[in-house]
């Protein structure tokens, strides 16, 4: 698939997922944005598509803000979404990784509100909560929520199987650049060594038993993207 097309691709994923989320009850609103920090995670697909919006629409300064937060910690994955699903099927161990996350507030916050909202990577879409964080100090997510969102991990991951994931600072570090975003463009992307690890393929599907009828027509809706496009 070229990349015009796993965007069209993308951006389809994230209606059938936007259309998911208006008919959960949450708490979420404008200007709350406790889980707008630092540890955002996505695939490089996302972060082309993010890196190409702020181009066009006057907003490359905020590369800065993320050139000023590389030298701050922050949450770096060592393992993606399908290469975690492929190490349990085989019974294999794998990092704990949920300690690693830091305090701090994403780069590209501004007066409250996200500027690239519209382009915003699944990593954060995918934040929701039953009630107001702010109030418990948690979000309060059904599990089905978590398989749902597991899911469209699994799928963005798959479409950009030939990219890379990282924090949102590091892949947009490196989609800032013409020669990365070329390469990427050309399929030609090596292993860029700046704490990103390469995407894999769906080997297996993370859906507990138990959501694995209800679940069945978001699968449905996302296998139909690849057919009618
Ligand atoms: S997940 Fe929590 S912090 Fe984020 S918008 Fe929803 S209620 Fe606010
Ligand atoms: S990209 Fe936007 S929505 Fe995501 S964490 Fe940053 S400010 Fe929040």
């Amino acid at each position: 698939m070229d990349l015009n097309s796993k965007l069209a691709v993308l951006d389809q994923i994230y209606r059938v997922y936007d259309e998911f989320v208006a008919n959960l009850h949450i708490a979420c609103k404008k200007y709350c944005t406790g889980c707008c920090t630092c540890n955002v995670t996505m695939t490089t697909l996302e972060g082309y598509f993010m890196a190409k919006h702020m181009i066009s629409y006057g907003k490359s300064s905020l590369f800065e803000n993320i050139e000023r937060s590389i030298p701050k910690r922050r949450f770096q994955p060592q393992t993606t979404t399908n290469r975690l699903a492929d190490l349990c099927i085989r019974g294999k161990d794998f990092m704990k990784e949920e300690n690693d996350y830091v305090n701090g507030s994403c780069p590209l916050l501004k007066d409250r509100l996200c500027p690239v909202y519209q382009v915003r990577p699944f990593g954060c879409r995918c934040f929701v909560s039953k009630h107001d964080c702010r109030d418990k100090g948690y979000a309060e997510v059904d599990s089905f929520v978590l398989s749902v969102n597991n899911l469209f991990l699994q799928v963005i991951e798959h479409v950009d199987s030939q990219g890379f994931s990282g924090n949102l600072i590091d892949v947009l570090k490196f989609m800032a650049s013409k020669k990365n975003r070329h390469n990427y463009k050309m399929n030609r992307l090596e292993n860029p060594d700046t704490g990103l690890i390469p995407n894999l393929k769906i080997k297996v599907l993370m859906i507990p038993p138990e959501h694995r009828v209800k679940i069945k027509p978001i699968l449905n809706a996302l296998q139909r993207i690849k057919r009618d496009l």
